[in-house]
């Protein structure tokens, strides 16, 4: 697949205050892409689109240039202290994307210019907690490495906390282009994970991302770059022939990875759920999704505030924990595996 490449951009007048936001300019003219002036986001309209869903597509390659105002912090537990603000929003067309519900009707990219000012506040928490150890995670609203061969922003972020005695950084993405990335002077502080799956949930239900061997070839160049690395390997999903499938998975990255990087390696795992709101939006945007979201086959697992989700009932739930645990344990036996949820 192509790196992602907008088809509209969108700029905030304040934007042009910063270099950042000067450089996108310039090197979207010259791509000859369309520029448009907007006073805030919140008056990004008109994207353009017959219907809802065209909409929807559309706004998902529009590149909006910003300025992020807001330099409080959202928390990121229980991995990470804080998230830290690059980007929102994805050109990935995941059917069971996060981002579906959280960023509502506003799935438009957004990219911060700004950088200075939000590397001036990451310092200030790092400072508050001293000498305990602060980590930011930065695609809580976003794949900011599906964006950076644009901007260099999470380059920038990766040598800024690099320098830092007690920051650290994490983010997971499904993109392979990271080439850029890999003389970036990282100095161990940051962890470098793939959302990495099977290749027929890959295939199936993520369009718009990276392949199955793409994100495995990247993983072993990230490794060679001396990252500390980590898979999250989600949602993991019970399809046809789906033992197959994952070992597949460990046999190609076992395979892949240079055998030092497999003595620090971390794996997240999470079964597929979802809400009842979810499954409305997926079935809206994605109306021929072979996802299956039956709720009679599901167990429902009560959540904070009684907004609950459905999971996989637990014999299933525990046949499909034992097996990739014991793919974990036979080929990287030195590996941590974080949580199963
Ligand atoms: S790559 Fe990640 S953020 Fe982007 S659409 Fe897929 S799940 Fe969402």
């Amino acid at each position: 697949m192509n790196p992602f490449s907008p088809q509209l951009v969108y700029i905030e007048p304040g934007a042009l205050e910063y270099t950042l936001g000067r450089e996108l300019k310039e090197k979207f003219e010259n791509m000859g892409i369309e520029i448009r002036e907007t006073t805030s986001h919140n008056q990004v309209r008109n994207i353009p689109g017959n219907n809802e869903l065209q909409q929807y597509r559309n706004a998902k390659s529009t590149l909006v240039i910003g300025v992020r105002k807001t330099l409080k912090f959202d928390t990121s537990k229980p991995s990470a202290e804080y998230a830290i603000p690059l980007a929102t929003g994805c050109m990935g067309h995941c059917h069971y994307c996060y981002l579906q519900t959280t960023l509502g009707n506003k799935p438009y990219i957004r990219t911060y210019v700004n950088l200075e000012d939000i590397f001036a506040a990451a310092d200030a928490y790092i400072k508050e907690r001293e000498p305990e150890i602060t980590r930011f995670e930065a695609a809580c609203t976003s794949d900011v490495v599906g964006l950076d061969h644009l901007t260099h922003s999470l380059k920038k972020t990766i040598e800024h906390i690099g320098q830092t005695e007690h920051g650290r950084l994490r983010f997971v993405t499904k993109y392979h282009y990271v080439d850029h990335l890999l003389g970036a002077k990282h100095n161990g502080n940051t962890r470098f994970r793939f959302s990495v799956n099977s290749d027929y949930v890959i295939k199936h239900f993520e369009p718009g991302t990276s392949s199955f061997l793409e994100r495995i070839e990247a993983a072993g160049k990230v490794a060679k770059a001396d990252y500390p690395l980590g898979f999250i390997i989600a949602p993991l999903i019970l399809h046809e022939h789906w033992q197959g499938g994952y070992l597949e998975l460990f046999e190609r990255l076992e395979a892949t990875l240079p055998k030092y990087a497999k003595r620090d390696l971390t794996f997240e795992l999470i079964q597929h759920r979802f809400t009842k709101t979810a499954k409305n939006i997926i079935q809206k945007r994605y109306p021929k999704t072979k996802l299956e979201m039956n709720e009679e086959e599901r167990k429902y697992k009560w959540g904070r505030y009684g907004r609950g989700k459905y999971v996989y009932k637990d014999d299933e739930a525990v046949v499909l924990k034992e097996t990739i645990q014991s793919y974990i344990e036979r080929f990287f036996p030195e590996a941590k595996i974080e949580y199963f949820t």
